[in-house]
Parts: structure tokens; C-alpha cells; sequence
């Protein structure tokens, strides 16, 4: 399976209590915790720290659109 470009697809954070959902590009860098002194870094959801995510599936997305593009009530 070939996954969606980087920053392409939304996802969500892998916490299933976290309410975060945005783009990989939304993620903040931080220094690996797993392997040291490589200078590698991990992208963790800017609420709550957790490294891993998901991408949402369609519903989810749909869902999501729906939250954050609210329409104005027409007059
Ligand atoms: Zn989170």
C-alpha cells in the first residue's frame, strides 16, 4: 500500500482521547525519545506529544470538514 504524500491526507492524533486532527505539516519536531544521539527527530500532535497518528479514513474527514468549516447562517 502506498501511503498519501507528506502533509497531503489529514490525520489524526493516535491517542484516541485526543480531540487533535490536521496535517502531518501541523506536527511539531521534537528530538527522538526512542533513539538517542542520531539526531533524529519525531513529529508528535502539538496537544498532547503522542509520536504516532493515524490518517483518517473518510468518514472521519468528512466529519472533520464538517467541525472546522462551519457556514455562516445565511440571513
Ligand atoms: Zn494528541
Amino acid at each position: 500500500m502506498s501511503r498519501p504524500a507528506w502533509g497531503a491526507a489529514p490525520i489524526r492524533c493516535g491517542k484516541m482521547k485526543c480531540k487533535w486532527r490536521g496535517y502531518e505539516t501541523e506536527l511539531v519536531p521534537v528530538p527522538h525519545k526512542r533513539i538517542k544521539g542520531l539526531g533524529l527527530t519525531a513529529n508528535v500532535c502539538p496537544t498532547c506529544g503522542c509520536d504516532s497518528y493515524m490518517h483518517m479514513t473518510a468518514k472521519e474527514i468528512a466529519a472533520w470538514k464538517r467541525q472546522t468549516e462551519t457556514p455562516k447562517e445565511s440571513i
